[in-house]
């Protein structure tokens, strides 16, 4: 078998075990280029591509190949059609597709990414508060809020507002002392300076600095020593009005095991949250990154997106990244179907677990009631208002037609499932609790 037919066994084999549309999108103008020494080496036709076999193929095509030749143990993918010119053809394609795919270069003295800062940091009530915060230190550091202590849920922004902050500041004031450091990478140079006794020195060097920013300091939990050291660095800073800005995925008081008094110190400044972004921000999210990127998809499958992932903008970037790097390949952008089939492994869709049966079972025990209440005539107050509720949570977050959910409640006519949605939306407006309640019920929703 020369190299030309045993890649057409494996491409054969492939396509068993794929989407054709993966398939075509991703080995397409593919080629086995050599044979040499135990390392087959693949010619793909750009640098996603590149990504994507080694990343996601990687183990089939290895063991497809491995079975039809024994002596390969490795494989290497290379863009274009040499070997050694993988680099060139990275910049190639990205000029030739007009990518903006901006290189972004971490600054060596403060640690910062300059890709971060609040041009491209959307602001909506999600994370308005955090953002305000930041706005005033970046315009007076250490005079305003000290310490400017930021929490929040994985993917929310965190590392990006602190960055943006370090950024501007570096911009206003160019006499100022910058440094961003994870609390992990922290911890670790305090571990290292112990060891070489060089503790010293890193208290001295910290104590240059103007402005601080710590980032994920829930690692510090029950890094005792670690935790006394930044004690020190905190206290040295506060003292001469430096500013110190943390992050943390929760508030300080639930970080387990964080001494008392750097507990204290934390609670002292400012404590702010970024909650999670609503449907309308999230959508905004999408179109300003994909702006950024310069490409524009379909209201269709912003929204489809933005309805499946609702807690981490990480991932509603990821999912974007994807329609990209496919529109890219093919030059033209996905239909909603494709995007379906696209983003198929990426979304953990809430609606596949939740379903209507769980649903009612979450209303009627979030009320104190029995199923069979809420799917009674009943007209007793409190059974008719947890009906609505379930009716319009049936609505959005399931998607059910109204003719449907009115036959899930004996029989009742699609006009009943209006009424209720209507009434439940026009109440949500100024009753907060109710607000709370439909909160709390849709997080038990997708809980479990
Ligand atoms: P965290 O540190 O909270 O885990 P990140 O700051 O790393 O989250 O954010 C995850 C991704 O989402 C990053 O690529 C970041 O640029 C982007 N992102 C987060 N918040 C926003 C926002 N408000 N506007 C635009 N992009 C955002
Ligand atoms: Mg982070």
């Amino acid at each position: 078998m020369n190299e030309e037919e045993l890649w057409q066994a494996v491409l054969a084999q492939i396509q068993l075990n794929i989407s054709p549309a993966n398939f075509s999108t991703w080995f397409k103008n593919t080629s086995i280029l050599k044979i040499n020494e135990g390392e087959v080496f693949i010619s793909v036709p750009n640098f996603f591509a590149k990504e994507w076999l080694e990343k996601k193929y990687n183990k089939m095509i290895f063991q497809i190949i491995h079975t039809l030749n024994e002596e390969i143990k490795t494989i290497k993918y290379i863009v274009g059609k040499q070997e050694g010119k993988i680099i060139n053809n990275k910049e190639e394609f990205f000029n030739n597709n007009q990518l903006e795919f901006i290189e972004f270069k971490i600054d060596r003295e403060t640690n910062l990414n300059p890709k971060y800062n609040f041009n491209n940091f959307i602001v909506g009530p999600f994370n308005e508060l955090p953002y305000a915060a930041a706005q005033a230190v970046v315009n007076n550091p250490g005079s305003v809020y000290n310490p400017l202590f930021i929490y929040g849920g994985v993917g929310l922004g965190k590392t990006h507002l602190l960055q943006a902050i370090g950024n501007t500041i570096v911009k206003n004031f160019n006499d100022k002392k910058i440094k961003y450091i994870p609390a992990e990478k922290f911890t670790s140079n305090v571990i290292t300076a112990i060891r070489n006794q060089e503790m010293e020195s890193l208290k001295t060097q910290y104590r240059q600095i103007d402005v601080l920013i710590i980032d994920d300091i829930q690692f510090l939990a029950g890094k005792e020593k670690t935790q006394e050291e930044f004690f020190h660095i905190f206290n040295n800073l506060y003292e001469k009005n430096k500013q110190i800005i943390i992050s943390s995925d929760r508030p300080p008081k639930v970080i387990p095991s964080l001494t008392e008094r750097l507990r204290s110190r934390f609670e002292g400044g400012m404590l702010t949250d970024i909650n999670t972004p609503d449907f309308e921000t999230r959508v905004a999210i999408l179109k300003s990154k994909a702006k950024e990127k310069m490409v524009d998809f379909s209201d269709e499958i912003y929204h489809y997106i933005a309805n499946n992932i609702q807690k981490n903008i990480r991932e509603l970037e990821g999912c974007l990244n994807k329609l990209i790097a496919y529109q890219k390949l093919n030059n033209t952008p996905p239909t909603i179907e494709i995007t379906k089939s696209l983003l198929e492994n990426f979304l953990i869709t809430p609606k596949k677990t939740a379903n209507p049966r769980k649903l009612i079972q979450i209303v009627a025990d979030f009320y104190d009631l029995k199923e069979r209440d809420i799917l009674s005539n009943s007209r007793k107050k409190e059974i008719v208002s947890a009906r609505q509720i379930a009716m319009y949570l049936l609505r959005k977050e399931l998607k059910y037609s109204f003719p449907t959910i009115g036959r899930k409640f004996k029989g009742k006519d699609h006009s009943t499932a209006i009424y209720a949605c209507e009434k439940i939306e026009k109440e949500l407006e100024n009753n907060s609790k109710l607000v709370e309640e439909i909160n709390n019920i849709k997080q038990k929703l997708y809980d479990y």
